[in-house]
């Protein structure tokens, strides 16, 4: 086996399957990523979801004994919208993030790495391959950032010279000694345009991310979202796209390149009055297929609930009384019980009065209690 001539047939493969960019990078472990990783955990960045153990997530060789190199691949994904509605005051709308838009992408990169395996298996017969994406062991972006798909930019993302950061990264680790390709220059510079525009301030030390104050990994949350993030949510249901958005090296990226990631727009941009009372069903049959309903209705019923707070929809009061009196979890009526209060006047007072009559849980008598000091303190 010429393992240089199978590269260049892997290379030639992954265009073949829709596959944008792809490079090699050795599997020697990532001492830099151990020690990032570990100063993210003395300073509690990490949000929860990320395997704990730093020895997996940073020596490929424990994931797969033997190996050498690890292939990466990025596939873009659309970051605008065609026929977008319209958000109006009757209707407001909510916002799925781009990562969000179409067919949940983790379904997408298997797809294309299954290709490959098969592909690499049907050429070697015994080799040995372990993919992952995003919920792997491994890190995406470090594994992305020296296989030279791009750089490791300051938004904590990967940004392409080609499809700017608007990638899906996925990684394939083999017992194949590949070639490693050369890592790309970090063009981030003097330029600091994320980190300002963070509502939050969740980009401490540029290409450091505090995911406990990050809106992206807040909106997944099951628990109350505390209230000194609930106005910075805005519409968001799902996802934050502004450390993304403002980045100059995204400017007109924009690419439609697999059919599967074009987004519903009734789905990526939903009118959040019906999201408070979708049944579980419907939820699973309209939102099911998309990456943004991993965590189920919960989240996103309690995003849609701060968002309608945010438009201020008086017409939604009814709604969120239903729920207050009604809904079995606490921090539906709790979250309502604050919508409420941001959304009406003094005589939300009484209504709200009588809700604190009936509940039992502590942490919604809270919210109610915390309710009705915001009315009063608007007069
Ligand atoms: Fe900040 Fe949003 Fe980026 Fe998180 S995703 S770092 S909240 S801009
Ligand atoms: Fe880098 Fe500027 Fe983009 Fe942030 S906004 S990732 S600093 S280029």
């Amino acid at each position: 086996m010429n393992i240089s001539i199978l590269k260049d047939e892997i290379v030639k493969y992954s265009k073949e399957i829709g596959i944008d960019k792809i490079g090699f990078a050795s599997a020697s472990p990532f001492s830099e990523l151990k020690e990032r990783l570990k100063i993210q955990q003395e300073n509690k960045f990490q949000s929860g979801f990320e395997e704990e153990d730093i020895e997996k997530r940073s020596n490929p060789d424990i994931l797969l004994p033997g190996a050498k190199s690890i292939i990466a691949i990025a596939l873009a994904y659309p970051s605008k919208m065609k026929n977008a509605p319209r958000s109006t005051k009757e209707d407001p709308r909510g916002i799925f993030c781009r990562a969000s838009w179409g067919k949940d992408y983790h379904h997408i990169l298997r797809d294309r790495m299954e290709k490959l395996e098969s592909f690499l298996k049907e050429k070697v017969p015994q080799v040995m391959l372990k993919s992952m994406v995003d919920t792997g062991e491994l890190s995406d972006r470090a594994v992305a950032e020296r296989a030279g798909i791009g750089w490791s930019a300051k938004n904590c993302s990967i940004i392409t010279p080609e499809f700017g950061s608007y990638v899906y990264l996925g990684e394939i680790i083999t017992n194949i000694p590949f070639e490693a390709d050369k890592p790309i220059e970090d063009n981030c510079g003097e330029c600091n345009k994320c980190v300002e525009a963070c509502p939050t301030d969740a980009l401490v030390q540029g290409g450091q991310l505090d995911s406990n104050k990050c809106i992206a990994f807040l909106t997944q949350t099951k628990g109350f979202l505390p209230e000194q993030y609930r106005k910075k949510l805005g519409n968001r249901l799902y996802g934050c796209d502004t450390c993304q958005t403002v980045c100059p090296e995204n400017k007109g990226k924009d690419f439609h390149l697999h059919v599967e990631m074009e987004p519903n727009p009734e789905i990526a941009k939903p009118k959040l009055k019906p999201l408070l009372t979708i049944s579980n069903r419907e939820f699973k049959d309209n939102f099911g297929h998309v990456s943004g309903s991993w965590r189920g209705k919960k989240p996103i019923q309690r995003n849609a609930i701060i968002a309608l707070a945010h438009f201020k929809d008086e017409s939604a009061l009814p709604i969120l009384y239903e729920l207050l009196f009604k809904d079995t979890r606490p921090v539906i009526r709790g979250t309502s019980a604050w919508a409420i209060a941001k959304i009406g006047g003094f005589e939300e007072i009484e209504n709200l009065q009588k809700a604190l009559l009936v509940e039992k849980e502590e942490k919604v008598l809270e919210e109610i209690t915390n309710g009705i000091s915001i009315i009063k303190n608007k007069q």
